[in-house]
């Protein structure tokens, strides 16, 4: 008889906004996606058995996305928070993170989050930034498309501060940025990343947690922690 076709790869299409190093982002020129949470999204994959393709758009379109079926996960180092789990389903988390505050260098006015009443805050639109941003009374927000043009607005002095999370702002500061800016204050709030699927795809979300369960176990994990986070 006829020889079977070999089964098409099944795809997981990941979805992300690739301006937030060491957890997504894209090198200059280059069409791959790097960083902890794309080497992990791929792992996870490849523990159940599919392809995994990256799909990038806006923070604010990612949720939107799962729910029309664009995408069938989300890996864009979101918060696990209560508002979110009304509209997806997370995976257990995978990584423990906080909000902090960077400002120039040279401003010795805005010492911690309270000193910016009455400020000018740039952050990621739909981020937790930019709900904290909109806490702090009289603050004039700017929400941005990217984290790039966040920071680009703080290097110009549109604004005074950023808030975002404390790895990608410690990434950022290490990579050279320390050169011109700092962060102040303490960690505002502590919060976890978790995978989000379409709301009540506990099936897909189930497979993750076993996937994510299984890297953790046989050092895959550990391995992609190191590679992004060093110890
Ligand atoms: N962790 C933050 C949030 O979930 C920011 C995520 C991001 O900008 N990619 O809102």
């Amino acid at each position: 008889g006829d020889k079977k076709a070999a089964e098409p790869e099944k795809v997981l299409r990941v979805g992300t906004e690739p301006t937030f190093a060491p957890f997504e982002f894209q090198k200059e020129g280059s069409k791959s996606y790097d960083g902890f949470d794309m080497d992990l999204a791929r792992a996870i994959g490849k523990q159940m058995g599919y392809k995994v393709e990256i799909v990038s758009m806006g923070f604010d379109a990612l949720i939107p996305a799962l729910n029309s079926g664009n995408i069938d996960v989300v890996a864009a180092g979101m918060s696990i928070n209560e508002e979110r789990q009304k509209a997806v389903t997370f995976s257990e988390p995978y990584y423990t993170s906080g909000l902090i505050v960077m400002v120039n260098k040279d401003n010795n006015e805005v010492k911690s989050v309270k000193d910016l009443e009455g400020k000018r805050i740039a952050c990621q639109i739909g981020t937790t930034g930019e709900k904290n941003a909109r806490n702090v009374a009289n603050a004039k927000v700017t929400a941005f498309n990217t984290n790039d043009e966040a920071v680009m607005e703080l290097k110009n002095k549109g604004v005074d501060a950023i808030i975002n999370d404390s790895p990608v702002v410690g990434y950022y500061l290490a990579q050279g940025g320390n050169a011109s800016m700092k962060t102040v204050g303490d960690i505002m709030e502590a919060e976890q990343y978790g995978l989000a699927v379409k709301k009540g795809n506990d099936k897909l979300a189930g497979e993750i947690n076993k996937a994510l369960a299984e890297l953790k176990k046989n050092g895959e994990y550990d391995k992609i922690y190191k590679t992004w986070f060093g110890e």
